[in-house]
């Protein structure tokens, strides 16, 4: 899932329905502050550690992320973690929809895959689920497939990403606090399981 997100400066895009669009599973005041203060903040806080470097500007995201030791000694780590973040929260926001859209269930051959490997799509969703309820720390749990389509659920933590192990990511769940906690508190599983209802599979 390519994010297409262009070069430096990165900018925010806008958030393709209303911020209370997908009540009652994310409430309005949770999808402000993620998108327009944990996501934005992310975006520019990139912006701030790219200033500097020009030969690194014409750099998409993804050639950011799997730069390696091209990247300034003194400026990688604040690179990579927040181009991980805007990398991240672009792909999760641009895979939820408002419950009442039909796009919350695979078709075709990605759903050919998941039966394939999953048993079903229920088992799926159930292997999945539980995979990020065990997410320690903050982090996410990402559906990925390699470059022949095998398919692997797996946890990242932190704004980890797996693009330069070559594995693509299909969904994936922001298991921050951020994510839930004003709404849901304490009660991860609850929010992953509400999830399911805007997830849009392309
Ligand atoms: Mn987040």
């Amino acid at each position: 899932m390519p994010t297409e997100f262009g070069t430096y400066p990165f900018e925010l895009p806008p958030l393709p329905f209303a911020y209370d669009a997908l009540e009652p599973y994310i409430d309005e005041e949770t999808m402000r502050y993620h998108y327009d203060g944990h996501f934005a903040t992310y975006i520019r806080k990139l912006n701030t550690a790219l200033e500097p470097y020009a030969f690194l500007q014409n750099m998409s995201l993804e050639e950011l992320l799997c730069a390696g030791s091209t990247l300034p000694e003194d400026a990688y780590e604040d690179i990579l973690k927040n181009a991980g973040g805007v990398y991240n929260h672009a792909l999760f926001f641009s895979i939820l929809a408002p419950a009442s859209e039909s796009v919350h269930e695979p078709d075709g051959k990605l759903l050919e895959a998941i039966e394939g490997f999953y048993g079903s799509f229920e088992h799926f969703k159930e292997t999945f689920s539980k995979s990020a309820a065990d997410v320690f720390g903050s982090g996410w749990t990402v559906l990925v497939s390699d470059s022949i389509g095998n398919l692997d659920i797996r946890n990242v933590a932190n704004q980890d990403v797996l693009l330069c192990e070559g594995l693509e990511p299909v969904i994936l769940f922001d298991i921050w606090e951020h994510a839930y906690y004003l709404k849901y508190k304490n009660d991860r599983v609850q929010f992953i399981d509400n999830l399911w209802n805007v997830i849009r599979f392309k």
